[in-house]
């Protein structure tokens, strides 16, 4: 028992440790909920991959499930309602998988549709990386606020055959210039945020 309890202590310690190791703050916060939500390992796998994705360019994102909560948290990060749902609206392209609103601040920023990688993946193991890369997409939207894209990478218009080969291997790249956009964003809608909560706590 006194073995078991000292375990529990030790766990603890090292999860305080990791957090007071870990001082850069939460950039984005996204929140995910729907009806039409993928199976929980293919979820689980995307988010690790878009996580990493966005890690690598310096930007930290975190995953919450459920409805975008109105308490702001500490440090204003940028929040993104993300929902998963049956059918896109009607006036997009049969070959659109997702779209976001990255000019709007509505509660649903962004919109995805799994049936519709699930059917791009077809029998292949790759719905994963599609889902990975679909998220890092349209987030990529939001934070640069345009609907721009690039000629390669994450924020190409229009994957082909051979995206989707690189994509199952490796996760594709953001451009410097990606990038560039992506801080620039990101920094505007902070300060966005932080004016918002300010008013809101007055
Ligand atoms: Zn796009």
């Amino acid at each position: 028992m006194k073995h078991s309890m000292l375990i529990a202590g030790i766990l603890v310690a090292a999860a305080v440790t990791a957090q007071a190791r870990d001082p850069k703050p939460v950039d984005v916060m996204i929140y995910v909920k729907g009806d039409n939500k993928p199976p929980g390992s293919v979820d689980f796998g995307a988010r690790a991959t878009v996580t990493w994705m966005y890690a690598r360019i310096g930007v930290r994102l975190v995953w919450r499930d459920g409805e975008l909560g109105s308490s702001a948290a500490s440090g204003s990060p940028v929040m993104i309602q993300l929902r998963f749902t049956e059918e896109l609206r009607g006036d997009l392209s049969p070959e659109a998988l997702a779209y976001a609103l990255p000019f709007g601040y509505g509660r649903t920023a962004i919109t995805v549709t799994y049936d519709r990688i699930s059917f791009v993946a077809g029998r292949s193991s790759r719905a994963q990386a599609i889902l990975a890369h679909v998220l890092a997409h349209e987030i990529g939207h939001i934070l640069q606020r345009t609907n721009g894209h690039a000629e390669t990478g994450v924020m190409k218009a229009h994957w082909k055959g051979q995206d989707y080969d690189a994509m199952s291997v490796k996760p594709l790249e953001f451009t410097s210039v990606d990038v560039d956009l992506i801080k620039e964003g990101l920094n505007g809608l902070k300060a966005r945020a932080a004016s918002l909560s300010e008013k809101a706590s007055r």
